[in-house]
Formats: C-alpha cells, sequence, structure tokens
C-alpha cells in the first residue's frame, strides 16, 4: 500500500513516523515543498531573541534521520499543486522546476497554515517579515544582523506578536505595535487582559490599538506603516495577524471545508472523500465543550492527529476525541492561559454563562515570593457544567491550566471540578488552589 502525505512539518512526518514505525512494510512518501522538515515553529520568538544561537537549534530531526534511519521516502522541495481524485494521483513541481506525479492508495493533506497578508500595499516590501517557516526564522535573523535593526513596528497582538516583542525587546529593540481592533485581547476577560497590557506597556512597548492600517512605505531603508491617523517608523515590519488554512489544493479538489475554510474531517480525520486524510493546521476538529467544528492551529493536535491517521490508514479505526482549545504563552513576566469557551462564547454556542474573576495567589499566605494570578472561571447556569478557564499570572498559571483542561475532557460540573483533591505545599499554592477558590465563588452565581 503506499501512503502519500503532503506537507512534512508536525502532522505529516508523526503520520510518516507512525505508520513507517508500525508497519515497516508501508510505502509512506511525504512531499515537502521547504528543505525543512520536523522542526519547532514554536520555539522561534525565543530562538530569535538570542542573536548567538543557530535558527536550526529548532530542528528536531533532520530529513536525512527520516530518510536513512526511518526508511521514508521523504521528499523535500516538492510543492504539490494538484489532487486526482479520480486517478488518485497527486501532481506538483519540484524546487528545480521538474514536474512529478505519483499515484496514492491513502493520501493524508498536512499541508498547515499560513500568515494573513492584510489587503493593503507594502505587505511584500524588503524588511516586511512575516513568521512561520523555519525559513522565514531564518530571514528575520539575518535581516536583523544585516541592517542593525533598532526599531521595529509589530502589525497584530496576537500571541505570536506578543511572543515577538518580547523577543525583540530582549534585543533592545524599540516596538511599537498596531491593530485595527479596538480592544486589546479581545477573547481575553478585560481583568485579565488588562493586567497583560500594563505588563507589556511596563516594558516600554507601544500598544495601538484600534488604528485602521492604509498601507506600509519604504524610504532610504524606513519602512512606515501609514495608518488612517498616524504614522509608525522601523527598519523592519513583523506582520503577524493570524494564519489561515492551507486547504486551496482540498477546495480545488472538491473536499468539504469547514469553519474559517478548514479541511473538513470526521473524529477518524478523513476527509470527505474517505481514501483522503487531513491533519494539523490545515484541518478542522470537534470542540469537546460544544460537540461542534471548530478551528484551533496549535501544536499538540496536530501531531496527534497525525499519529491517529497513520493508525487508521493501518486499519485500527481510531477516533481523536476533540479539544479544549488549551494554549498558553508567555509575556515578559507573565504566563497567559486559557482553555474552553469565554463567556461570549459560551452564549454563542447555546450555553446560560456564569462568569466569575478572583485574584490569588501562587504561594501560600506567608510564603515568600507569591505572585499574583488572576482566574476567570466560566460555567452553564443550567446544567453547572464547567465551560472554560482563563489565567494570567507570574508564576504558576501555564501548568495550571491543564487541570481544567482535563476537567472539561471529563464534561464536570464546576460542583464536581471543586471538589477535586489539588496538590498543596506553601512553595507552588495556597491551601485552596486558585482554582478550586474560583469553582467555589462560581458555584454560589449557578
Ligand atoms: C512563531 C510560532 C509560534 C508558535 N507557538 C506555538 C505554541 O507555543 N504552542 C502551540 O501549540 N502551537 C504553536 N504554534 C503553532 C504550531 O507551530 C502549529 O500548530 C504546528 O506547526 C502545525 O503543524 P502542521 O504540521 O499542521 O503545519 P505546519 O507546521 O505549518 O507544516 C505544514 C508543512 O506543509 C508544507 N506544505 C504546505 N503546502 C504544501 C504543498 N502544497 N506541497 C508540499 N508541502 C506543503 C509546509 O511547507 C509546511 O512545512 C506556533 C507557530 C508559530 C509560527
Amino acid at each position: 500500500m503506499k501512503f502519500v502525505i503532503i506537507g512534512g512539518d508536525a502532522a505529516g512526518m508523526s503520520a510518516a513516523s507512525r505508520a513507517k514505525r508500525r508497519a515497516p512494510e508501508l510505502d509512506v512518501i511525504v512531499f515537502e515543498q521547504t528543505q525543512d522538515v520536523s522542526y519547532s515553529a514554536c520555539g522561534m520568538p525565543y530562538n530569535l531573541a538570542d542573536p548567538s544561537r543557530p535558527m536550526d537549534d529548532l530542528v528536531v530531526r533532520p530529513a536525512h534521520v527520516f530518510r536513512e534511519k526511518q526508511n521514508i521516502d521523504l521528499r523535500t522541495g516538492h510543492r504539490v499543486e494538484r489532487i486526482n481524485r479520480q486517478d488518485k494521483t497527486v501532481t506538483g513541481t519540484t524546487i528545480e522546476g521538474k514536474a512529478f506525479t505519483i499515484d496514492y492508495d491513502k493520501l493524508l493533506i498536512a499541508t498547515g497554515a499560513s500568515p494573513v497578508k492584510p489587503p493593503i500595499d507594502g505587505v511584500d516590501l524588503p524588511g516586511v517579515m512575516y513568521l512561520k517557516l523555519l525559513e522565514d526564522g531564518r530571514r528575520i535573523k539575518a535581516f536583523m544582523k544585516e541592517n542593525n535593526v533598532t526599531k521595529a513596528v509589530i502589525i497584530g497582538m496576537g500571541y505570536i506578536a506578543l511572543e515577538m516583542c518580547e523577543a525583540l525587546r530582549e534585543r533592545g529593540i524599540e516596538v511599537a505595535m498596531v491593530k485595527p481592533r479596538p480592544v486589546f485581547l479581545p477573547w481575553m476577560h478585560p481583568e485579565l487582559a488588562s493586567m497583560v497590557k500594563d505588563v507589556v506597556e511596563a516594558h516600554g512597548i507601544q500598544l495601538h490599538a484600534g488604528h485602521e492600517i492604509k498601507a506600509i512605505e519604504r524610504h532610504n531603508g524606513i519602512l512606515k506603516v501609514i495608518c488612517e491617523d498616524m504614522d509608525l517608523e522601523g527598519q523592519m515590519v513583523l506582520i503577524a495577524i493570524g494564519v489561515k488554512p492551507n486547504s486551496e489544493l482540498a477546495e480545488e479538489a472538491g473536499l468539504q471545508l469547514g469553519p474559517s475554510k478548514a479541511i473538513a474531517v470526521d473524529r477518524h480525520l478523513r476527509t470527505s472523500d474517505p481514501e483522503i486524510y487531513s491533519a494539523g493546521d490545515c484541518a478542522d476538529a470537534f470542540h469537546i465543550v460544544t460537540g461542534k467544528r471548530t478551528w484551533v492551529p496549535l501544536a499538540l493536535r496536530a501531531n496527534r492527529a497525525g499519529w491517529a491517521v497513520a493508525d487508521n490508514v493501518l486499519g485500527k479505526h481510531v477516533e481523536v476525541e476533540g479539544i479544549a482549545g488549551t494554549a498558553v504563552f508567555k509575556v515578559f513576566e507573565l504566563q497567559v492561559a486559557r482553555t474552553g469557551l469565554n463567556s461570549r462564547q459560551a452564549e454563542e454556542a447555546g450555553f446560560e454563562p456564569a462568569e466569575i474573576v478572583i485574584k490569588s495567589r501562587s504561594r501560600a499566605h506567608a510564603h515568600p515570593g507569591s505572585k499574583s494570578i488572576l482566574v476567570n472561571m466560566v460555567g452553564d447556569k443550567k446544567s453547572g457544567r464547567l465551560l472554560g478557564v482563563q489565567m494570567v499570572g507570574e508564576e504558576g498559571v501555564a501548568h495550571r491550566i491543564n487541570a481544567p483542561a482535563v476537567a472539561l475532557h471529563a464534561q464536570m460540573t464546576v460542583d464536581k471540578f471543586s471538589q477535586c483533591d489539588l496538590a498543596y505545599a506553601p512553595p507552588f499554592s495556597p491551601v485552596w488552589d486558585p482554582l478550586l477558590t474560583a469553582a467555589n465563588q462560581l458555584m454560589k452565581q449557578l
């Protein structure tokens, strides 16, 4: 059997490795348009913060290891341009311009996502950067070195934009951030968002939310981001306004699309064509709280879906349960985390949400070094179910979010969650963990 995979990063290489490990006789062919496979895109902001670290530190397993040790037919520099479902082939062009065609028995589309480019002039000027592929990281690193960047503008204020503002500040670069929507971190409860905003501003970042961007211009090596009512200047502009799924191949092949035009897959990761699977950032998923289709481009689900596809190609009938949208990021001294729904999403999904915000501490009352933690918790008045949690604080946030994430998978009520036997010792939490305090408070409103 021939298992063909388009895309050689998290989802694609997870599927290839697992399939080959479980069935060494399987013919596994991976097409990757770049020269890079299996690297940590998530590590790029931290790598960029340190001029002495080579970008290739982030390669988890180089291409030759997949070829020589795992016997995977990995073809880098091969871009797939068409899927022909009738004759079960894919066609494309190599980096040298040679056309190729290959037939498949089972196909996996693992093409990931691409940065969104705003529809304005100047988005491809030299010095205007995007951060998605490892090659993008190398390009930014080289540009900063060669142009001695001292001032940069970031368009966007999402998690990658915020991780990058910290990375640039660490290199002593002056940073201004701008976006058209007026609200900073609109998915976050305003009290928590305001804690993040204060810290970002305290580090000297200029935040300009609510400014429509008209164009980017370049004069004498200086880029100018032109807004309706002001201009911002820098030697480098990073556009980080989100990503969109690379679903064009699937769309052209007539496969069904889901939310945000991600490729629609069932719980077995099958597309609307049973011989074709899709996994990772290009595909949708089921939300474990709403049960509905959603699109959340994050790393764990890409790796997990890759494994499940490999098992299913080998006839195991594995289902993936779904995602809670659990995410965490760091910005300066803060850890910012969420899982499940915020109250607006809960309302849109048909729940009757109640929510609270509590302020607690990362360590016991009298223990030195304790930091504030803000917790926002959302529950459903009708069923008592826990629907979502957000947290911000200087310590004890990143991994604490995993407890409510598990509770969401178990469909726990807030009451049941409040009874959980969570760990306590003074250096790690108050005796009533901040999550338990939040659950106890929320119960009063349900
Ligand atoms: C800066 C940054 C920070 C991040 N931080 C985090 C984090 O902290 N936590 C987290 O969970 N996630 C994070 N992510 C997201 C995470 O990296 C992605 O969710 C994950 O890489 C998705 O894996 P994937 O295999 O689906 O797609 P990708 O990693 O995008 O890989 C898709 C591959 O397909 C190739 N491809 C596309 N089209 C074709 C074609 N037609 N032919 C051949 N090859 C093709 C691409 O070149 C690419 O190599 C971050 C992403 C970035 C960019």
